[in-house]
């Protein structure tokens, strides 16, 4: 067995200063880190082997990778478990003149059976780049089906996926649009089952907004039990107390006994109920299984326009859901595109935005968008302990509180113990009193 890469002098949540060693993609030890390990520019040795007096020299093994992390804190892998790739990064040519979800869905519309390939591709990149840039790993990417696109977008991203296996892992849910029930649904229902054969993998798509949402669902449902394939919705983005899409898919979860993983995405409706619907619905959703991710920073800018007196955070029901035992993710949905202006591709972000809008402990909303996420997305645990996957990301602070609260621009991410991306932030302030 050989080591494939060691990060040495990692500073870890607890306080410990460490050297991890990881074999084959996984964290094979973590041990304390001595202070002559310290400072060092290499390892030791210098990683050079050399034969044996008089014996047949060894062809010689490949040295490992080897990472003086000099005390930067170590964290388990950040995870993207919501984006929208195809849409990232076209605020500028797909214009939201009005700045409001009506806005966002006439301009998107209106431009996306003119995008291209190309243009998909390039945008998702570029998205797929700034992730890891931040210590991203895994992402799960929605992108849009119809009957006016067909399945194109699942096939660019399916590209995209090829391109970036060996810094992301990157999931692909096909995200069909509406009606999708009844006649007029024909023509989704066969983009739906195009984007499945063409490498989807997850079934997706949005009840609230189709006339029939129980049938919606039930369609996606059934759609993903055919294909063997797990199943992502949009429950809703609505203030409207009364919406139940959450309670339509738990319970077609638990009727037909559905055998894959589920996730409900949003759900803001559900963060406007009252305490006894919220509980009710909390502990469906965890007799269910169905996992929940929310998405604040779209949700914050989408939801409450018009409102100026006391507006709602568009939130889902966060407490309700813990107490029930729901797992729950946090994510950053759309990205500088019509329907989320704003947005750095940064989990630190998120996990800020459920401390200061959410009321999460920063610790808890740490978890959402590293361990929570990658377990609502089906993938292993990844963090600096022994048998764990060693996707990790090395930040310049001194605590996760720290690094959400400052989004240090100064990180190393490691996908499989392999060093992926380095980024650097140097200041320079002349005759600064502080130097
Ligand atoms: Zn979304």
């Amino acid at each position: 067995m050989s080591a494939s890469c060691i990060l040495a002098d990692a500073l870890l949540p607890d306080g410990r200063r460490v050297d991890v060693t990881v074999v084959d993609g996984v964290v094979a030890s973590v041990e304390q880190a001595t202070p002559a390990d310290r400072g060092t520019s290499g390892p030791p040795g210098g990683g050079e082997s050399t034969g044996g007096d008089g014996d047949p020299a060894p062809a010689p093994a490949e040295p490992p990778e080897y990472h003086d992390l000099g005390g930067m804190l170590l964290l388990g892998g950040l995870a993207e478990p919501h984006a929208h790739l195809d849409k990232a990064l076209s605020a500028e040519t797909v214009v939201n003149a009005t700045g409001d979800l009506i806005g966002a869905i006439e301009a998107w519309h209106g431009h996306r059976g003119g995008i291209t390939t190309e243009n998909t591709m390039a945008r998702a990149l570029r998205a797929t780049e700034i992730a890891v840039e931040h210590g991203v790993t895994a992402i799960r990417s929605h992108v849009d089906v119809g009957v006016d696109i067909g399945a194109r977008g699942i096939e660019a991203l399916g590209e995209v996926r090829r391109l970036c296996r060996r810094l992301v892992d990157l999931q692909i849910v096909a995200l069909v649009g509406v009606p999708l029930t009844g006649s007029g649904g024909a023509g989704n229902r066969r983009a739906l089952a195009a984007a499945l054969d063409a490498g989807a993998d997850l079934v997706g798509g949005a009840p609230a907004l189709d006339p029939r949402p129980a049938e919606y669902v039930n369609v996606c449902l059934d759609a993903a039990a055919e294909a063997g394939l797990p199943v992502d919705l949009h429950i809703d983005e609505t203030l409207d107390p009364d919406a139940r899409a959450i309670i339509d898919l738990a319970r077609g979860v638990l009727d037909r006994g559905f055998p894959h993983a589920v996730t409900a995405s949003h759900c803001v409706s559900l963060g406007m109920m009252r305490e006894t619907d919220q509980r009710e619905i909390a502990a469906l959703v965890a007799e269910a299984g169905v996992g929940v991710v929310t998405l604040p920073q779209t949700n914050l800018f989408l939801q409450s326009r018009g409102r100026r007196t006391a507006p709602p955070r568009g939130l889902t029901a966060l407490a309700a859901l813990a107490e029930a035992g729901v797992r729950v993710a946090g994510g950053g949905d759309n990205l500088q595109d019509p329907f989320n202006l704003m947005g750095r591709g940064d989990p630190f972000e998120t996990a800020s935005l459920l401390v200061t809008a959410g009321h999460l402990l920063p610790d808890d909303a740490l978890r959402r968008v590293s361990a929570s996420a990658r377990d609502i997305m089906g993938l292993p645990a990844a963090e600096a302990r022994p048998g764990a996957t060693a996707d990790l990301v090395a930040v310049d602070a001194s605590s996760g509180r720290e690094a959400i609260a400052a989004a240090p621009g100064t990180r190393k991410t490691f996908k499989a113990g392999r060093l992926v991306a380095h980024t650097a932030r140097r200041v320079v302030v002349p005759g600064a009193p502080w130097a």
